[in-house]
């Protein structure tokens, strides 16, 4: 290990609700925690939140700038530097920085959150909460009684859609392929969602809101909302040369109810775990990730037979 190299015990990779949380737990333990990643990279930062307890009404700026003001009133440091990978050494994490910068970590909670994909097609930025939704979860109530499409043929596309059916009048679903497990297709293919096999949305049109959608056979669909629900991306770079263990989808990291990872060490929290992608699940997977990984540095710190 290079003693030029700044180490801290909690590396915190993320400056979501999850790495937040995370942060505030670690810190209180009196361990050092860092805390690295940009705010406004979180997926909340844009928007207004009306499902989280005992914040009403509030909007994830509000949230997210509350939760760094606490964390580093109890110690956490902040870094708005985004972290390129991380090696395992001798024991430790090597964590290689954007910046061009290294640290070393006894512990490292990844609450990278994932990225929803776009479908980068005409209407889609512009009607973006107006009709267009990347989340069937936090949006689903807006559209009772409406006629809605959901986009994406992955398991987190057919759930929504079977969940919208409790919410819409009539639920369209535009896949080109599906991939989900067999039993979730079965259920699909008994429900009353419409199916769009094979197809592809070319366009999102409306003036002020949705109005339709466009498929690339030249079929329009009037509906009020879509919904992209093409699955998560998330930052598994980081944690998949590290041996972390991931879904079968490779999308998601694999953790136990101590938010620990197969590898001795990391920690994970938030949408990075999986669906449902909401803050307050965020929030209790980030607490327990940082207790856990205080913890772990302390005993990392203590003397053998200590
Ligand atoms: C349009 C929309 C509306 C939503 N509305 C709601 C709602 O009403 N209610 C609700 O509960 N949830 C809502 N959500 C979901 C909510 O945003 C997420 O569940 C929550 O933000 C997850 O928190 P997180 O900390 O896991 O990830 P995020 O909040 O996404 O944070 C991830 C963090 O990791 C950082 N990061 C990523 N890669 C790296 C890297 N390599 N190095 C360093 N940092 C990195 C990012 O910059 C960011 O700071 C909504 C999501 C969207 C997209």
């Amino acid at each position: 290990m290079n003693p030029q190299i700044p180490h801290v015990d909690v590396v915190v990779i993320g400056t979501g609700p999850a790495g937040l949380q995370a942060a505030i737990h670690a810190a209180r333990r009196k361990v050092s925690v860092l805390v690295l990643g940009r705010q406004s990279g979180s997926s909340i930062y844009h928007h207004h939140v009306e499902n989280y307890c005992c914040l009403f009404p509030t909007t994830g700026e509000d949230i997210l700038a509350n939760g760094r003001r606490q964390a580093a009133h109890f110690g956490a440091v902040f870094r708005d530097e985004e972290v390129l990978s991380i090696a395992a050494d001798d024991g430790r994490f090597r964590l290689r920085l954007e910046g061009g910068g290294e640290v070393v970590a006894k512990a490292i909670v990844l609450a990278t959150g994932t990225a929803r994909r776009s479908l980068g097609v005409e209407g889609e930025k512009r009607l973006l909460g107006r009709g267009v939704s990347y989340c069937v979860e936090c949006d689903c109530n807006f559209f009772r009684g409406a006629e809605v499409a959901v986009v994406g043929g992955g398991s987190a596309a057919v759930h929504g859609a079977l969940a919208m059916l409790d919410y819409a009048r009539k639920v369209h679903l535009v896949f080109e392929t599906l991939e989900t497990a067999p039993a979730l297709a079965e259920e699909l293919r008994r429900s009353a969602v419409v199916q769009h096999p094979g197809r592809r949305v070319t366009a999102i049109l409306g003036e002020e809101a949705v109005e339709a959608i466009q498929l690339d056979d030249g079929a329009r669909l009037s509906v009020q909302g879509v919904f992209i629900e093409l699955g998560a991306r998330g930052v598994l770079e980081l944690a998949a040369p590290l041996g972390v263990l991931l879904d079968d989808e490779m999308k998601h990291i694999q953790t136990n109810r101590r938010m620990e990872t197969n590898v001795p060490g990391i920690y994970a929290a938030g949408d990075i775990t999986g669906p449902p992608w909401q803050v307050a699940k965020a929030v209790g997977e980030g607490c327990v990730a940082g207790l856990e990984a205080a913890a772990y540095a302390r005993r990392l710190a203590a003397p053998e037979g200590a």
